[in-house]
């Protein structure tokens, strides 16, 4: 068995659903269990609309779900038809009648957002996308079953990013899918789970990498696929640094550096519950299947290259932290994580420079509770806007790194905050992010170790042609359309 995990610009549209059905039928011999992220943006829809709502502007919150109603709708008309097509719609207008009365609920009746609530609302959106993956799997005549995340994954209560009782989950996972994948693929929603009273809940933003990786430990799969909009980790995220090259692998510890210092492509979480049975995790480009992607393994391949990967974090502040009472040593260290794991609040950087402590987090609003928590005993020196840039790969804790990465910022006012045995991170203000991550980028890759990365291709229009069944598909919908149908 393998598992496959599609995100959002995966199943944005009925094109990009039919190549998901093409990939997984290509794979139908290594049994599949599908993962599938909410439709493109839905996720940001539905926690838009419900922050809307919760304001009392049910108005825009009312068009913020047609808009997804749509969208929707027009993705089960293009793809289904007869049986499916009618069980799909119903499921559909069943779920955006639940959340139009609660948008009423919310903005008239005086209903409170809850977290429990919030969570409820987003979950909508692999819900949603995860009937219609599987029954556009059955009518493109790959047998496939739904199963609705949330009787598998079990999770704390923790609303907003919730997190995986492994054990629980893993038992329920290989109670309900190996028994199905040897005659259909199983199809389900990432990001989704339940608490063990049964409460919905999320795993947080992006958290659809990790139900791919619970349910590949979970069933024992030999390999994890996560199949999104590039091709694979590359050396820098291609929206700074459209030239980068792809990383051929990489190791666990890698990925899990590079997922935490910034690289979206994986959630940080993702290969936690694959390390212990050395299950290799795949990033592969959905647009095209044919390239190989980037490996995640126990041990990554030889690579003469010390940087495999510059990552940023932005919108930051980071807090100086000195003390006259507390030496600034392990226990002021575990007073400031008691003082965020209290507040919900993950810290992008917690680490010794010299005599004083520097905290990165993503809210302002902390600085001042700090100095009142602590009032007297610490002295905090903030800055607003700041960058963190990561260096990560396996000499990035090699001496001559931090000097070289300075040099390179020659002008900039950067400073080195941390140097792990595979990072090295660097504070930047802001507004010199752009620039710093592309003078890092060209120093550590003017030369390149061709065993252990590939240029990154420059995106071709997509030639539907070359796919008959997609072809095929958007002519007949492009036809219905002209003279006014919708399919039935
Ligand atoms: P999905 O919807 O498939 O889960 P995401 O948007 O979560 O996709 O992650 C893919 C995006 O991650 C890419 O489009 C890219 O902009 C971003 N990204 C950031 N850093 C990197 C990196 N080092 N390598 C590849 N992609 C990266
Ligand atoms: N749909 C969720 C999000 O947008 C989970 C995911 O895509 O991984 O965060
Ligand atoms: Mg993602």
């Amino acid at each position: 068995m393998i598992v496959m995990k599609f995100g959002g610009s995966s199943v944005e549209s009925s094109e990009a659903i039919l190549r998901v059905c093409r990939i997984v039928k290509t794979h139908r011999a290594e049994q599949p269990v599908v993962v599938v992220s909410a439709i493109g943006k839905t996720t940001n829809q539905l926690i838009e609309l419900a922050a809307r709502a919760s304001r009392g502007d049910g108005y825009s919150a009312r068009k913020h779900l047609n808009a997804m109603k749509e969208v929707h709708h027009r993705i089960a008309d293009d793809l289904l038809q007869g049986a499916r097509h009618a069980a799909v719609t119903q499921s559909l207008q069943n779920s955006f009648r639940e959340i139009h009365s609660i948008i009423h609920e919310l903005s008239e009746d005086g209903r409170t957002l809850t977290p429990a609530l919030s969570d409820y609302i987003a979950s909508f959106g692999e819900r949603l996308s995860s009937e219609i993956v599987a029954a556009a799997l059955a009518a493109n005549c790959v047998p496939s079953t739904h199963l609705d995340a949330r009787e598998c994954i079990v999770t704390d209560d923790h609303h907003g990013s919730a997190a995986p009782l492994d054990w629980q989950t893993y038992a329920r996972l290989r109670r309900a899918i190996p028994h199905l994948a040897g005659s259909q693929v199983v199809v389900m929603g990432g990001f989704i789970g339940a608490s063990e009273s049964g409460v919905t809940t999320t795993l947080g933003r992006g958290g659809s990498d990790l139900t791919a990786s619970l349910v590949g430990a979970g069933i024992a799969a030999d390999e994890i696929q996560i199949w999104t909009d590039v091709d694979g980790m590359l050396t820098c995220d291609p929206r700074i640094a459209p030239a980068g090259h792809r990383v051929h692998s990489i190791s666990y510890d890698e990925a899990s550096a590079m997922a935490a210092a910034g690289a979206k492509v994986l959630h940080p979480d993702t290969v936690k519950p694959a390390i212990r049975q050395r299950i290799p995790v795949v990033i592969r480009n959905s647009r095209h299947a044919e390239r190989e992607g980037t490996r995640i393994v126990a041990v990554a391949e030889a690579c003469t290259n010390p940087v495999k990967t510059v990552a940023a974090r932005r919108d930051l502040i980071a807090l100086e932290i000195t003390s006259n009472e507390v030496a600034p040593g392990p226990e002021l260290v575990r007073i400031l994580h008691d003082f965020c794991y209290r507040r919900s609040i993950e810290p992008a950087l917690l680490c010794y420079q010299g005599d004083a402590l520097i905290l990165a987090l993503n809210s302002a609003d902390i600085a001042g509770e700090i100095e009142m928590e602590f009032a007297g005993c610490v002295q905090v020196r903030l800055r607003n806007r700041v960058a963190l840039i990561s260096l990560i790969g396996p000499g990035a804790g090699w001496p001559n790194i931090a000097a070289r990465a300075l040099a390179a910022l020659r002008g900039t006012d950067a400073v080195v905050v941390a140097n792990g045995e595979l990072s090295l991170s660097l504070l930047v203000p802001q507004q010199e992010l752009r620039r710093s991550v592309l003078l890092l980028h060209g120093e550590f890759f003017k030369e390149i170790d061709p065993t252990a990365f590939s240029p990154v291709h420059a995106e071709q229009p997509e030639n539907h042609e070359a796919d008959p069944m997609l072809a095929f598909t958007l002519r007949r919908t492009a036809l219905l359309a002209s003279f006014g149908y919708r399919p039935v």
